[in-house]
């Protein structure tokens, strides 16, 4: 890595992430280790660190590193989970869980997109990530359930198919809204009850799907 990109990555982790108030160690580590600068286009390399989302082609985006943290966070990993991701687009979220949990299954419906993140996460080393190219929005059956599912696109609703694969205790985080701001929410079974909280306002592309946005 250059000493540029590496100054913007510390950059990063202190105005970005910490600044903001993420303070789980372990997800600041993982967003140290993991180069973001490798999951996006060559040629926006130099705004791999930058405080915003950016585009990886197929009019989709790698999401702003805050609101990858902040759902890294939100998760409450400690390194033995099964995560399920929806919604690949580059891969790095995929790989900043991949550090945080022990296994990592994601689904991308674009194929180029599926394609590229496998062998960028190839690339730099990851192995405890397994891509799928299709429809996550009704999860991924036969490999549930997961400790904690990870949405990354925005859903109309409270998908009720996806919080069917979690484990007792399991928790999901999704941006939900119908608008163009949805709101980041975590959901978590405790004994039997549904228990949200919310995470503030957010803003993703649009699941599509069976169970996403239909127009
Ligand atoms: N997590 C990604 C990253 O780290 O780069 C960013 C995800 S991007 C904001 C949303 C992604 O969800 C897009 O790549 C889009 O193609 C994907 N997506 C949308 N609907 C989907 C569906 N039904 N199944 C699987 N992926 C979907």
């Amino acid at each position: 890595m250059s000493e540029d990109l590496e100054k913007a990555h510390e950059r990063m982790i202190v105005e970005q992430l910490q600044r903001r108030g993420i303070a789980d160690r372990r997800v600041l580590a993982a967003m140290r280790t993991v180069p973001r600068h490798r999951f996006v286009p060559v040629e926006l390399a130099d705004q791999a660190y930058d405080d915003n989302p950016l585009p990886i082609g197929e009019s989709q985006t790698i999401s702003q590193p805050y609101m990858v943290a902040l759902i890294c966070e939100a998760a409450t990993l400690t390194g033995s989970e099964k995560v399920l991701e929806v919604g690949t687009g580059s891969g790095y979220q995929a790989a900043v869980l991949s550090r945080l949990a022990a296994e990592v299954y994601s689904i991308e419906c674009i194929e180029q997109l599926c394609n590229r993140a496998r062998q960028v996460l190839q690339n730099v080393g990851i192995t405890n990530v397994h891509l799928r190219l299709g429809d996550g929005s009704f999860g991924w059956p036969e490999e549930a359930p997961f400790d904690v599912i990870v949405v990354t696109a925005a859903m109309p609703c409270v998908p009720a198919m996806l919080l069917g694969q979690l484990k007792p205790e399991g928790r999901l985080i999704a941006p939900i809204g119908e608008q163009e701001l949805q709101t980041l929410v975590s959901i978590r079974r405790v004994k039997g009850h549904w228990q949200e909280e919310y995470f503030g306002e957010c803003r993703f592309v649009r699941m599509t799907g069976r169970y996403g946005f239909t127009d």
